[in-house]
């Protein structure tokens, strides 16, 4: 079919809710993709940071097909060595303690504020169960989630929302002081904003809200749903501000492109989710565990996650070079990249830049946002800085 046919069908038979490009993408290769009318682009996008080893990994689809022929799914009634396997790397690679799997961002953090308001009603009962978030942050679409989230444009239609959050400005310990009050039971934020423009916090910030959470036995919570699974350079993004959270949700990256989130606790907080407390049908199933253990394999790998981190610096110089008026800022960690450019100039130079075959991202009001596979290569970087400097640059 061709990308009008589809689009007519697409119209006529699935909900309007995304403002989607004007793109049918049928196949990949690497960072590569191809849309329905032979089109090739280089996909700086990743699926929004899911396709982290890219498409056509090998090592994913042998390690789903394998599964697949093996056992697909099971239900959480019985144990699996996949699920085991990818519980048992997490926790190795950081010093955590436990993990419960789910199958989406939302859903992960979902279960971590489920852990977060029982950890405090088990051991100050009821009336604590306030989280703190950040203004400008995202946490998902549920309708707990929504709330979850610092910024008002998602606080509509869907009324009433779940109660219990209060928010601070990010980088002001003064105005996280005083959104806690006795009510409050833990703390939760992105140390990247991600949806909210690629905004990185202060490190300083950050070791201030751990010893503030320590001093009144707030838990910290951190959503590392973009920011994690080697995205930032290392593992989880966390490593690198030199925290130790008490929970860490993830999912994107995490299955390389097949859905899968988790919720991973520290050893002080890893059994207040019991049995019976917490579940999910699909969570920890063996297919997409097998994925997720093949992802792991690679983004463990020092020499992988140097990769990224090299690969994240030679973008930053390379737009940084670009002498065009055009770009105001580039800020990010590792391969999780934002352009800072005007807001009146966004769409045109999204446009402009995606009809030239290179697919990107947007976050907050102003920013181009770059999330390629981790995996990429330098010619398909080059390929892709090619573009974007004829069009900042013209
Ligand atoms: C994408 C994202 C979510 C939501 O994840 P879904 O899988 O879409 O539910 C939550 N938090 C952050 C930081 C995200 O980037």
């Amino acid at each position: 079919m061709t990308y009008n046919e589809l689009k007519e069908q697409e119209n006529q038979y699935v909900m309007n809710t995304y403002g989607r490009f004007a793109i049918a993408l049928d196949h990949g290769d690497g960072a590569q993709l191809w849309d329905v009318e032979g089109k090739r682009y280089i996909d700086l996008t990743s699926g929004i940071g899911v396709c982290c080893l890219g498409y056509n990994n090998q090592k994913i689809i042998d390690a789903i097909t394998e599964q697949a022929h093996k056992l697909m799914h099971v239900s959480n009634l019985f144990t699996t060595e996949p699920m085991v396997q990818v519980a048992k790397t997490l926790v190795e690679q950081t010093g955590m303690g436990k993990v419960f799997f789910s199958n989406s961002g939302a859903e992960s953090n979902e279960g971590m504020i489920k852990l977060a308001r029982k950890y405090s009603y088990d051991k100050y009962g009821e009336g604590r169960a306030e989280i703190v978030t950040l203004y400008n942050s995202f946490h998902g679409r549920t309708v707990t989630t929504l709330k979850a989230t610092g910024q008002d444009k998602f606080h509509q239609y869907f009324f009433p929302f779940t109660e219990g959050f209060a928010y601070a400005k990010a980088n002001d310990m003064e105005s996280v002081k005083a959104a806690v009050n006795e009510h409050t039971c833990a703390i939760m934020m992105e140390l990247i904003q991600g949806e909210g423009g690629v905004m990185p916090l202060d490190p300083a910030f950050v070791k201030e809200v751990e010893a503030y959470c320590r001093e009144h036995d707030l838990l910290l919570l951190i959503d590392e749903v973009q920011t994690g699974i080697g995205r930032t350079g290392s593992l989880f993004c966390f490593q690198q501000y030199g925290i130790q959270p008490d929970v860490v949700s993830m999912a994107k990256g995490l299955g390389g492109g097949v859905p899968i989130g988790a919720v991973m606790a520290s050893k002080t907080c890893e059994t207040v989710l019991g049995p019976g407390t917490h579940a999910t049908t699909f969570g920890g199933t063996p297919m997409i565990c097998a994925a997720a253990n093949a992802v792991l394999s690679e983004v463990t790998k020092p020499e992988f996650l140097q990769s990224v981190n090299e690969k994240g610096e030679y973008f930053k110089q390379k737009l940084l070079a670009m002498d065009s008026g055009k770009i105001q800022d580039v800020r990010g960690m590792g391969l999780m990249v934002g352009i800072v450019v005007d807001p009146e100039q966004r769409a045109a130079l999204v446009a402009e830049i995606m009809d030239k075959g290179v697919l990107v991202l947007t976050a907050g009001t102003n920013v181009i946002r770059l999330l390629p596979p981790l995996s990429i290569s330098y010619a398909e970087i080059d390929e892709a800085l090619a573009v974007m400097q004829s069009v900042f640059c013209k």
